[in-house]
């Protein structure tokens, strides 16, 4: 039927590709694709010849309603150029102007780096927190990673290799200790997943920026120690005398 499409696409493997996605997108009317160039190559591969129109973060209100006109009779596709729309790419006001404009949203869900690193790092995954890309200024970084410091759940975060040695120090700095994990070029020939202590890492990659896409994944605080029989006792001492 009709509606907007939300289509996930490969990260680095087109063995990736959904046998669902590859249908779709073969008989979309419409794909709106962040960049054309790099979506016409995952349209070719399937076999699919379907008109694109770019949408991205530049793209507005005007855009989204002429996206919006076509909806009630077209079978339109949101993908971007790799993995799920949305995740730290286009696509929210486009699904929220669509869903109050009555029309069919439907998601095809598919590769997101954020979660095919999780996979890899050994960290708990019961409690996450997505931060997308940090701050590129240093002041800036801080601040965010203050901001986060004391949230019990593991964190996902997004960086480019040039900013990783950079990024890790800035997050041992702000979290101290922590277990975590660089994990690269996910799903392609090199992919690595890299763990240690953020200090450790960040030492790795001060003078050693790697080459592709990261993810780093931060494990949460230690647990604060369970109080011991002498804190119990020196607490309630504290509080008789605090009452007489
Ligand atoms: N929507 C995408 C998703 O679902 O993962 C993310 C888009 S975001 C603009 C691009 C960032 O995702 C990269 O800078 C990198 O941090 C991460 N990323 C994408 N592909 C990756 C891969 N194959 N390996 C590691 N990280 C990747």
């Amino acid at each position: 039927p009709p509606g907007l499409y939300i289509v996930a696409t490969p990260i680095g493997n087109l063995g990736d590709l959904t046998a669902r996605a590859a249908d779709l997108l073969r008989s979309a009317d419409l794909v709106l694709a962040e960049d054309k160039r790099v979506s016409a190559k995952l349209l070719s591969h399937v076999g699919a010849s379907v008109p694109m129109r770019t949408y991205n973060d530049h793209s507005d209100t005007a855009d989204r309603e002429a996206v919006i006109a076509r909806l009630g009779s077209e079978v339109v596709a949101l993908v971007s150029d790799a993995g799920t729309p949305l995740i730290s790419d286009p696509g929210y006001k486009l699904v929220r102007e669509a869903r109050a404009a009555g029309h069919h949203v439907v998601t095809l869900p598919g590769p997101c780096a954020a979660i095919a690193a999780m996979t890899l790092a050994g960290l708990p995954t019961d409690r996450f927190l997505f931060l997308g890309f940090l701050p590129p200024k240093e002041k800036a970084r801080a601040e965010a990673i203050a901001e986060v410091a004391a949230v019990r759940a593991t964190l996902v975060l997004y960086e480019s290799g040039p900013r990783l040695g950079a990024a890790l120090a800035s997050l041992a700095n702000g979290l101290g200790q922590r277990e975590a994990a660089v994990a690269r070029e996910l799903t392609k020939m090199h992919e690595e997943c890299v763990t240690g202590t953020l200090s450790e890492l960040a030492e790795r990659y001060a003078d050693a920026p790697p080459r592709g896409e990261i993810v780093i994944v931060v494990g949460p605080p230690a647990p604060a120690a369970e109080p011991t029989a002498k804190d119990l006792d020196e607490a309630l001492k504290a509080a008789l005398a605090a009452g007489e």
